[in-house]
């Protein structure tokens, strides 16, 4: 089959590799209909994410028709469309029971790797390295499901693809980012990044009950889309000082809840951003988490800072001091999408989200490699990549 692989920072290839098969009888092999790009897989396309190995199928955000199932998967059949979740849950281990699905013990056959950088492993996860188990992603013909009694959902007839799609990962995420929040009548949220995932977490943030959302970044086309499509006032970081924007907007309090959408790999002018380079080069830093600093600083007394962002390692420069003395809850996690995708789905079908605005680009697979190169760039106002195999 085609698939596109990993071969090392900005070398993604368009390679015949061998068809993937069942290994356990709760798999299925699925035939991909649509398959995304994602902001994480930036993270793997710039070498920042480590473990990964050369041919290393990517893709996390897929979905398709199920064509051979194991021996334990006995509901779903032949011919199925299903949506697949990102993160792979067992669905019977302690975590997975307490709905903490990115949390599952069970389908990280590398744990130990994750072991010594985490303290303890997270889930497994499709073409997301060997720390997360290292298994084939789904931007490919075909890809093993495992465990896909409790992952895949089936997508209701009527629906097309660009629909449910992002149920694998960024709305649910968008939405986790939202709730996280835990967001009161009147409250005002603040978003930093307004990719795919910040446009769900603006949108998720009304539907919770937000009075205002405040979205944060730097490239036009994403503040029109914040703004049009999401009802979003909009800063531009570039153009003013964020902080003082914020003051100003919210009477010297603050954002009562702030989303930081960014992560790992912040964009950061002056200074700051040169320490950070200078700290990662020197592998002092593995992350650079200016976009986390400043949603803490800026974020009110008693507030909330959600991260749905991904971070990797180590960061430096964390204000604790300013966490603990002003009482700001910070909540985080790779988002547990197990739980929210049947309710969003409904949402989807009730017509209160419409997920599909944010894709400005739909191309087929093989012009994956190029699509990776004008997504990082944000390259021909791209916020958004579905490929087709
Ligand atoms: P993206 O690259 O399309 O968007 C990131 C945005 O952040 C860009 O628009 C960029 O201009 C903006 N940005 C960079 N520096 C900034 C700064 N200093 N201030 C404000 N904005 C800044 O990516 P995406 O697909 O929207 O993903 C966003 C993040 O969410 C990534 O870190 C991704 O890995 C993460 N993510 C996490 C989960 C999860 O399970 N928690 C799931 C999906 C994605
Ligand atoms: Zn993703
Ligand atoms: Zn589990």
């Amino acid at each position: 089959m085609k698939a596109l692989c990993w071969f090392g920072p900005h070398d993604v290839r368009y390679e015949t590799v061998p068809d993937p098969v069942l290994i356990n009888p709760r798999d299925v092999i699925l035939k991909v209909t649509s398959t995304a790009i994602c902001g994480s897989d930036l993270h793997l396309y710039n070498g920042y994410i480590p473990s990964m190995a050369q041919g290393d199928i990517l893709g996390h955000e897929f979905m398709g028709e199920v064509i051979e199932l194991g021996p334990g998967v006995s509901n779903l059949e032949r011919g199925d469309r299903v949506v697949i979740p990102f993160n792979i849950a067992c669905g019977g281990c302690f975590s997975c029971e307490r709905k903490q699905f990115s949390c599952c013990e069970n389908s990280n056959p590398n744990a130990w790797m994750a072991e010594k950088m985490w303290g303890h492993a997270g889930t497994g996860a499709y073409g997301y390295s060997h720390l997360t188990g290292g298994y084939a992603g789904g931007q490919a013909e075909y890809v093993r499901v495992p465990y896909a009694d409790v992952n895949a959902m089936k997508v209701p007839d009527g629906m097309t693809d660009e629909q449910v799609l992002f149920l694998s990962d960024i709305l649910p995420t968008g939405y986790m980012a939202a709730e996280q929040c835990g967001i009161q009548p009147g409250d005002t949220v603040a978003v930093w990044g307004c990719g795919p995932v910040g446009q769900f977490a603006i949108g998720c943030a009304y539907l919770l009950g937000a009075e205002r959302v405040i979205a944060i970044d730097r490239f036009p086309e994403r503040l029109k889309m914040a703004r049009d499509r999401g009802g979003a006032e909009t800063i531009d970081y570039e153009a003013v000082d964020v902080g003082e924007a914020l003051k100003e907007l919210t009477g010297g309090l603050g954002p009562d809840r702030c989303i930081d959408a960014v992560g790992m790999e912040a964009h950061t002018p002056g200074f700051e951003g040169l320490y950070d380079k200078l700290k990662m080069t020197l592998k002092l830093e593995s992350d650079r988490p200016s976009v986390l600093r400043h949603a803490i600083l800026n974020c009110r007394g008693g507030g909330t800072v959600s991260v749905p962002g991904v971070y990797g390692g180590l960061v430096d420069k964390i204000p604790m001091g300013s966490v603990m003395n002003r009482s700001i809850t910070i909540k985080t996690g790779q988002t547990h999408t197990q739980r929210y995708m049947r309710p969003l789905l409904e949402r989807i079908m009730a017509g209160q989200i419409d997920p599909t605005f944010v894709i400005t680009h739909r191309l087929p697979l093989e012009e994956g490699p190029g699509a990776y190169a004008t997504f990082l760039r944000k390259q021909d106002e791209c916020i958004k990549v579905v490929l087709k195999p």
